[in-house]
């Protein structure tokens, strides 16, 4: 077997296309799923409407601010489920409190996603430009939107990546990783973080069965 050999083809903030030497086929498809599936992101999950006099009914609103991408910063930030405060209302580690307060006074207007106002400017959202809802005059929305990290296992709005394909090689035996990043984070990081979790998974697996061995030994 030899090593596994990666070069990097292509790179930028929003795309990475990697060669993959030496690795099986199902491992290097198991990370392009990873990057889909169990890289976390963040997201709107959670809205508390304090006034809603739009045309949209408040589970839509809440919906479309949920498919919103958001900068993810997997660093500072843990799932929720894993992080030590158990709050189901989460913490400064979990959770990221997001404000829209909008009216349209003298003539309509559309709220955009950049009209959200986050309380850490490094998680808001990808692009300033998503329209969230159309506003006639007197009408306004007021809300509080709560942010936190998921799996698009769990939803797509918590998907990082918006493309992971992986194809044949030109040359045997290797192959090619596209990903698409959707603003979250750079694509980069989402492949690291796929191949991270995966190391983790086996891990976590080897130790089980080593333990299981164990238990048999004792029998
Ligand atoms: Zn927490």
């Amino acid at each position: 077997m030899s090593f596994p050999k990666v070069k990097v083809l292509e790179e930028s903030d929003e795309t990475v296309a990697l060669q993959l030497e030496g690795v099986d086929r199902s491992y290097a498809n198991a990370i392009r799923r990873f990057c889909i599936s169990e890289v976390p992101a963040m997201a709107i999950d959670d809205i508390v409407i304090l006034e809603n006099s739009s045309v949209l009914y408040d589970e839509i609103l809440a919906h479309r601010l949920g498919m919103i991408p958001l900068k993810t910063d997997l660093e500072r930030y843990v799932l929720p489920e894993k992080c030590d405060c158990g709050s189901p209302l989460g913490c400064q580690k979990c959770r990221v409190l997001l404000v829209l307060d909008a009216s349209a006074h003298e003539k309509p207007r559309t709220v955009m996603s950049g009209d959200l106002v986050s309380e850490d400017r490094d998680i808001k959202p990808v692009s300033p430009n998503i329209p969230v809802v159309k506003l006639a005059v007197g009408q306004s929305v007021k809300l509080e939107a709560y942010a936190r990290l998921g799996r698009a296992k769990e939803h797509a709005k918590w998907q990082p990546a918006t493309v992971a394909v992986l194809t044949e090689g030109k040359t045997d035996g290797t192959y090619l990783l596209k990903v698409e990043s959707s603003g979250s984070m750079p694509a980069k990081d989402i492949v690291t973080k796929a191949i991270e979790t995966l190391e983790t998974k086996f891990k976590e697996m080897r130790s089980e069965v080593g333990g299981k061995i164990d238990e048999v030994k004792q029998d």
